[in-house]
């Protein structure tokens, strides 16, 4: 039987450390900042957005949520991003996607100021991820599957990591992470026209599934003690349950559960694990704008 991987006992050690990096980024006048813009009412969103204000301030951070309406223009929301870019206050800006139909997401997340884009989607932070360049920002999914791989002391080296999914947000950025000098993991990422997606999977020691199908991932497509870690989120209607609905991953977890190693649940995994890396990304760009700042006046005197 696997052992199963808290992500939320993870996270929460993780908030703590954030917790403390604030109250010393406080103590030296700086109080980061995380700004929040969601357009439109998108159930799902809605709580996403609502968690990560929470988060924020319980780590002692400042939040801001921006509720624009579903018809905001792309006038209006260009203008929305570049007052946070300009605001002082903010270190860290989020563009809670999907946004409405009529606004393209691209153009907006391009707007966002490198360093204040916390998320890790601005092409120059896409890039900087890509070379190895720590000065960006490596959107907090991947990171988080990475740091649980860390703390739960899942070795990486020379082992074969598959990536069943092949998203800018997810999968494309962790592929990069794990194959990198350090982690050293030989990579397979496979999506929708991979054939024979089940003898990819097989040869994985560590199977990471970012897709969006519930039950996709079965105990047959699993090698015996590959670490698996689930990333998909997905509504399933429910009558039973008080909600009406429930959520899955992709991967049949109980049946998994018996052959691999080590597996993350959902709820409970990697979705912690998303929020607390945003929090330390913010914390990271606020750092970044306190030390800067004070070396700017020294820069002018010389
Ligand atoms: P996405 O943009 O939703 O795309 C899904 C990916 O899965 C695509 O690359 C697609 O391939 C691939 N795919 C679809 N059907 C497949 C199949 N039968 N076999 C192999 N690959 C298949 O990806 P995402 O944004 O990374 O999201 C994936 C899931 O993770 C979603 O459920 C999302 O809600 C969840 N998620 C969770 C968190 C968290 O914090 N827990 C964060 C982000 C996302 P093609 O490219 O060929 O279409």
């Amino acid at each position: 039987m696997a052992r199963i991987i808290d992500g939320t006992a993870v996270a929460r050690s993780i908030r703590e450390e954030a917790a403390a990096e604030v109250a010393q980024l406080r103590a030296e006048g700086t109080v980061p900042g995380l700004a929040v813009v969601l357009v439109g009412s998108d159930g799902a969103s809605e709580v996403y957005v609502r968690s990560k204000a929470r988060a924020c301030q319980e780590a002692g951070m400042h939040s801001r949520v921006l509720h624009l309406p579903e018809h905001t223009s792309a006038d209006e929301l260009f203008g929305t991003i570049d007052g946070l870019n300009a605001d002082p206050d903010i270190h860290g800006i989020l563009v809670q996607l999907p946004l409405p139909a009529h606004l393209n997401s691209k153009a907006f997340l391009e707007r966002v100021a490198p360093h204040k884009d916390v998320d890790g989607f601005h092409p120059m932070n896409v890039g900087r991820a890509f070379v190895g360049d720590p000065n960006g920002f490596v959107p907090a999914t991947p990171e988080g599957i990475m740091e649980l791989l860390r703390r739960e002391r899942i070795d990486t080296h020379g082992k074969h990591a598959v990536v069943v999914g092949r998203s800018l947000i997810v999968s494309k950025p962790l592929a990069s992470l794990l194959m990198a000098p350090g982690p050293n993991a030989t990579v397979t990422l496979c999506h929708r026209h991979t054939v024979d997606l089940a003898q990819h999977t097989r040869m994985a020691d560590i199977l990471v599934v970012a897709v969006g199908k519930p039950g996709l991932i079965t105990a047959d497509m699993v090698k015996p003690g590959a670490a698996v870690f689930d990333v998909g989120v997905t509504r399933v209607d429910d009558p039973s349950s008080p909600r009406g609905y429930v959520i899955k991953g992709d991967v049949d977890f109980d049946a998994v559960a018996e052959v691999a190693s080590a597996i993350t649940p959902v709820p409970g995994g990697i979705g912690p694990m998303t929020i607390a890396m945003l929090l330390r990304n913010t914390i990271t760009a606020a750092r970044r704008a306190h030390d800067s700042a004070r070396r700017r006046p020294a820069a002018a005197v010389r």
